[in-house]
């Protein structure tokens, strides 16, 4: 198994190096946590926040799933695993920041342009999360958008902007100005994030060597 042998020897690396290296900041964080930021990111494997931000350890209370998603605020039963850390980071951890990362080449975004996962023969886990993206597919059709994949990923982002907000507890704590959301967006091929601004509605691509 070279790769989970490959695991290991990361964790040794990480061990003897970052490890020692931060071993105060292990300590203190041995303790509790008190993140500042959520981030709500994709499972895919290219697109790590911890990486991208270059995040220390306890600086991001990180989510990943499909497609970077927030489902709309329930109330009742269910498995809510999103809802659940959304819960935890904003009412418990009282994180001052939630960024929604989308990403190019999204497999999630892909599968909700095609209506479904089709290699799945059954009821699919993967449809019925990604049927989050459906009024967004609409909104992207109805644009006749050139590249509907990014419009999609671009979309998906304020879909889950939007559904955020349907959360009492992030809606009451951003119109008190305790919380602040943003949507960001990375390109894998070139390296570059991209960041919502939500009054124009537009993605601003930062600037190379900015740092504000
Ligand atoms: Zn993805």
């Amino acid at each position: 198994m070279p790769e989970f042998r490959a695991l290991l020897r990361g964790y040794h690396r990480f061990r003897g190096e970052r490890y020692e290296a931060e071993r105060r900041r292990w300590a203190s964080l041995a303790s509790g946590q008190a993140p500042p930021v959520m981030i709500i990111g994709c499972c895919d494997s290219r697109v790590d926040p911890a990486t991208i931000f270059d995040t220390e350890p306890g600086q991001a209370f990180i989510l990943r799933n499909v497609a970077n998603l927030v489902p709309p605020f329930e109330q009742g039963g269910g498995l809510h695993g999103v809802s659940a850390a959304l819960e935890f980071a904003v009412t418990k951890l009282e994180v001052r920041h939630i960024v929604v990362m989308g990403h190019g080449g999204c497999g999630g975004v892909t599968a909700a342009l095609q209506g479904g996962d089709h290699g799945v023969p059954g009821p699919s886990f993967i449809d019925s999360w990604i049927a989050l993206l459906d009024p967004a597919v609409e909104r992207v059709r109805a644009t006749a958008a050139p590249d509907p994949q990014r419009a999609l990923e671009l979309e998906g982002v304020r879909t889950s902007l939007a559904n955020l907000r349907s959360f009492p507890f992030v809606r009451e704590r951003e119109e008190a100005g305790q919380l602040k959301l943003h949507g960001c967006y990375f390109a894998i091929a070139d390296g570059r994030l991209w960041e919502l601004d939500e009054g124009s509605g537009a993605f601003q691509q930062l600037a190379e060597g900015a740092a504000a």
